[in-house]
């Protein structure tokens, strides 16, 4: 439980995006006072109409209560954003054509508050970015004012699709700084959360930005691994489902990570691992670990179109598929490195038509592929005409959906199941063609 009573502070967090508009709202939830400042005026004006721009479960009530409580204030002007306390930089930091971490979106917003900053203000830094980037932060800033600041590290561990209750019930708040009364601000302003017993970690700041870029290389690490154990569980007739049983329950391995898939997507772990291999290059460290967790992820993602061409032949000219899912993964609209629109561009190129549903992310996939998809308005509308269906997206709804429904729809009888959604018994029982990963195939009777 957070307590009740806080010592209100003034905060404003700069980006508006997954993570600041987060940030923002769970801190006005808390009782701060928090103004967010985006430079992209058409989200802004959504958010001041009370239209929430992204899809987070929770999010939307939490916003419109902490505006009408007045705590939670949009702007795109940072000459409105008075005497804060405290910054939080929450900007992209998206590879560069070098696959190094780009910079110049914190830069950039550095820039600007160090124009408007007044008084004594903690700048903190929840991008994630690599070993440095505080140091060059205050560099920067330090030429353009003279008013006293410090720059402090607090990477941000959330998950979209859980990052409000990530937020709210975090399992650590990781600060990076040397200085004393920075390091007081950020025990104030997050007081509520070390009162319910979130382990504050202090450190120095290159080890706080080293955190962020471990913790995602770590969980990227597990993915690839469960996935070359699904590759070698089909050559040898395991069944990959029940081995992550046999494991996961041991506590020294965890149960959490280890689903064998279509390998990790999103906008953090590719960009990350990527970038942390490329801080490793830089400093003459050959990170073998990380380039291996690359190529097979890599492998992954077009595996399931392997599958479809082993089976339909390389030309997929008049082959009609449904795909269910789009977002990198369940609960979010986001389709940043979403291994269903690399299957999608792959498919398409083949010569196949498709139709595709998700039911958050149809708007975000228009933007990156092809207008030549059409788009159902449901899962079963999807399977309309399909020939086989692909599912790229773990959607609890499409589990509910019966095996028998999809069996009498689909001309071919073919699922290529990415996530390893269904019982093979049900498949097999609905008479279909069921290829998962790392799964024995489904034949027909
Ligand atoms: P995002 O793209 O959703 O949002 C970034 C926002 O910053 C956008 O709204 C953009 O308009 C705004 N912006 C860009 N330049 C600006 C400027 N000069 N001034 C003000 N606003 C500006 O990004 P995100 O997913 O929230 O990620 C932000 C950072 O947090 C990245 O470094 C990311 O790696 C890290 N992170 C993301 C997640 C996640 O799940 N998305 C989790 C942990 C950490």
């Amino acid at each position: 439980m957070l307590s009740a009573t806080i010592q209100q502070m003034y905060i404003v967090v700069v980006g508006t995006g997954y993570v600041g508009l987060v940030t923002g709202t769970c801190l006005a939830e808390i009782g701060h006072d928090v103004t967010c400042v985006d430079i992209d005026e058409a989200k802004i004006k959504r958010l001041t109409k009370g239209d929430i721009p992204i899809y987070e479960p929770g999010l939307s009530d939490l916003v419109h209560k902490n505006v009408a409580a007045a705590r939670l204030h949009f702007t795109t002007d940072y000459a409105q954003i008075g005497a804060p306390a405290a910054i939080f930089f929450a900007l992209p930091t998206p590879p560069n054509g070098d696959g190094e971490a780009d910079l110049s979106f914190v830069l950039a917003a550095a820039k600007s508050v160090a124009k408007v900053m007044k008084n004594y203000t903690v700048l903190i830094n929840k991008s994630t970015v690599p070993v440095g980037t505080a140091k060059k932060v205050r560099a920067m800033i330090k030429e353009l004012t003279d008013v006293p600041f410090d720059v402090v590290s607090n990477p941000e561990f959330l998950r979209e699709g859980f990052a409000v209750t990530d937020f709210m019930q975090s399992d650590r708040i990781v600060v990076g700084s040397s200085s004393p009364k920075a390091r007081a601000v950020m025990e104030e302003l997050y007081q509520p959360f070390i009162n319910a017993g979130v382990q504050l970690m202090l450190m120095d700041e290159a080890s706080s930005e080293m955190t962020k870029y471990a913790a995602n290389s770590f969980l990227a690490t597990k993915i690839s691994f469960m996935n070359e154990i699904a590759n070698l569980c089909e050559i040898v007739g395991a069944d990959v489902d029940l081995v992550r049983e046999g494991i996961g329950s041991d506590e020294r391995i965890g149960r959490r990570f280890l689903y064998a898939g279509l390998g990790y997507g999103g906008s953090c772990f590719p960009k990350d691992v990527l970038a942390l291999h490329r801080v490793a290059a830089h400093n003459d460290y050959d990170f073998k670990l990380l380039t291996a967790v690359m190529d097979v992820n890599e492998r992954q993602r077009l595996l399931l179109v392997e599958k479809i061409t082993d089976r339909l032949g390389e030309n997929l000219d008049g082959v009609h598929i449904a795909v269910w899912g789009l977002a990198f993964k369940p609960d979010t609209d986001d389709v940043r490195e979403a291994p269903a629109i690399a299957i999608i561009r792959d498919l398409l190129g083949r010569g196949a038509t498709i139709k595709a549903y998700d039911p958050e992310a149809i708007a975000n996939a228009k933007r990156l592929i092809d207008d030549t998809v059409q788009y159902a308005d449901s899962a079963l509308g999807a399977l309309v005409d399909a020939d086989i269906l692909v599912i790229a997206t773990e959607w609890k709804e499409f589990a509910a959906v019966e095996p028998e429904v999809i069996a009498k729809a689909l001309r071919k009888k073919m699922v290529f199941d990415g996530r390893n959604l269904f019982a093979t018994a049900d498949m097999r029982q609905a008479d279909l063609i069921y290829v998962s990963i790392g799964r024995e195939a489904v034949e027909r009777a």
